[in-house]
């Protein structure tokens, strides 16, 4: 028999999925370098696996928030361009310089840290300037963007610093229509234009982020930044569908039911009773809670897929599990089948968006927020992988009549034994099965 927490239940990562996914970004942004964002632990998917994917699909550049995002990609012997932009007050500049990463620059405070940094280690710093083009968060005001210009140049001829990037973030960008997405671009293009009048001289202008790089070609400048897409997920359900723009979700969220019982009528289900059988009923135990990432604000809304059809959370979300109202006729649900609580949609499963209408939130909470006890399970980590079990003895999820792909061959549960096959026993594992932050479990391996 397989111990292994993923059974309880896992987040299967497509890394085929999200390499196709970096393809048809490149092919909707052709002029510009695509940046793959991978901060937040490439929303929730695992941060150096779809790192590595991105890259290896064709992605230039990595994008963290934090510099401590971007110095674990180099950690994990990621190389290449990597930009960080949250930085506070003694932050880890001399690290990130000595590391070369591309730093990011909204006000004198951080200039003034990064150059003292970057003169200690004796090398230089790049450096991008941010402007804030009316986002109103982080970026440097216009008023005081001559200054930092003037300072930036300046340690530039002193040789503390290269100012490699000069850019800006959209509010508004999942809005085409809306006038501050004009107003930003022609604001960005002034500031642009100012700061190469001082001679600076940047490699990259950009402020594009996945809806403006979908629909706004004009925004596209020298890179796109793209996160959410990445992960095949529409930036707004009002701008299209993922396939809309050729995309496909990455991230499957599973659980196996831990309990399936006949219950009478009027039975009360969950913390508070806001759920009461109104007939006798079979009642499915899902061992995922808000622990996990599930929101408690979809209690009495999610759905699920069990058993063949949506289900709804009956009552509500508890730390570690829910109910699911499986119906008088519903014991053909055992316990150890599967709950597909999102995925892409593909083979009749809910979606991340799903969930996200479910608890009046956005897809990129949801897939986000999905806890540290639930393990990732890369699938596809190599591009041979792509295939469909034809190659028995090819990486993980190859054995075992497995059905996951793009193919529509195989069900769910010809997945689970795949796993099972690839995990437990170690089946023809030439490449391994990550899971969790990097680890990788394959006996076969
Ligand atoms: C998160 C982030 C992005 C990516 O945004 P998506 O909408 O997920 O593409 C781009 N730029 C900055 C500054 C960000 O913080």
């Amino acid at each position: 028999m397989i111990h292994d927490a993923s059974f309880r239940a896992r987040a299967e990562i497509d890394l085929a999925a999200l390499r196709a996914n970096v393809r048809a970004l490149r092919a909707r942004a052709p002029r510009a370098a695509l940046m793959a964002v991978v901060k937040s632990d490439a929303y929730g998917h695992g941060m150096v696996p779809c790192a590595k994917a991105a890259l290896a699909a064709g992605a230039q550049w990595l994008g963290t928030a934090t510099p401590e995002e971007a110095l674990a990609l180099r950690a994990a012997g990621i190389g290449g361009r990597v930009l960080c932009w949250l930085w506070t007050p003694g932050g880890p500049w001399r690290e990130a310089v000595e590391a070369d990463l591309d730093v990011s620059v909204s006000g004198m405070w951080a200039l003034r840290e990064v150059t003292r940094a970057a003169a200690e280690a004796g090398r230089t710093a790049r450096v991008q300037l941010k402007a804030d083009t009316g986002l109103g968060r982080n970026g440097c005001q216009p008023a005081d963007w001559a200054e930092l210009v003037a300072a930036a140049r300046a340690a530039e001829e002193a040789g503390t610093v290269r100012i490699t990037g000069l850019w800006s973030h959209l509010a508004c960008a999942d809005d085409p229509g809306h006038p501050s997405v004009a107003a930003q671009l022609s604001l960005f293009r002034e500031l642009v234009a100012y700061a190469e009048r001082e001679g600076a001289a940047p490699e990259v202008r950009h402020i594009a982020n996945s809806p403006a790089a979908l629909t706004l070609p004009e925004s596209h400048f020298d890179l796109v930044r793209t996160g959410v897409a990445v992960y095949g997920i529409s930036p707004s359900p009002e701008l299209g569908a993922p396939a809309d723009f050729g995309l496909r979700p990455v991230m499957t969220l599973r659980a196996s039911v831990a309990l399936v019982k006949r219950v009478p009528a009027g039975h009360g289900v969950s913390y508070g009773h806001h759920y009461v059988t109104g007939g006798e009923t079979v009642l499915g135990l899902v061992p995922m809670g808000y622990a996990d990432g599930i929101p408690r604000h979809a209690s009495g809304r999610g759905p699920v897929l069990v058993g063949g059809e949506w289900r709804r959370v009956a009552g509500r979300v508890a730390m570690d599990q829910f109910v699911v109202d499986l119906g008088p006729g519903g014991e053909p649900v055992e316990e150890g089948a599967e709950a597909v609580l999102f995925g892409s949609g593909d083979r009749g499963e809910p979606t991340a968006q799903d969930w996200a209408d479910a608890a009046d939130t956005i897809a990129y909470e949801i897939v986000t927020r999905i806890g540290a006890r639930v393990p990732r399970v890369h699938l596809h980590e190599h591009e041979h992988e792509h295939g469909h079990g034809h190659d028995g003895g090819h990486g993980y999820g190859h054995d075992g009549g497995h059905g996951h792909g793009h193919d529509g061959v195989g069900g769910n549960d010809a997945m689970g034994a795949g796993i099972g096959a690839g995990m437990g026993l170690g089946a023809g594992t030439d490449e391994g099965v990550r899971v969790g932050t990097g680890a990788v479990t394959a006996p076969g391996g």
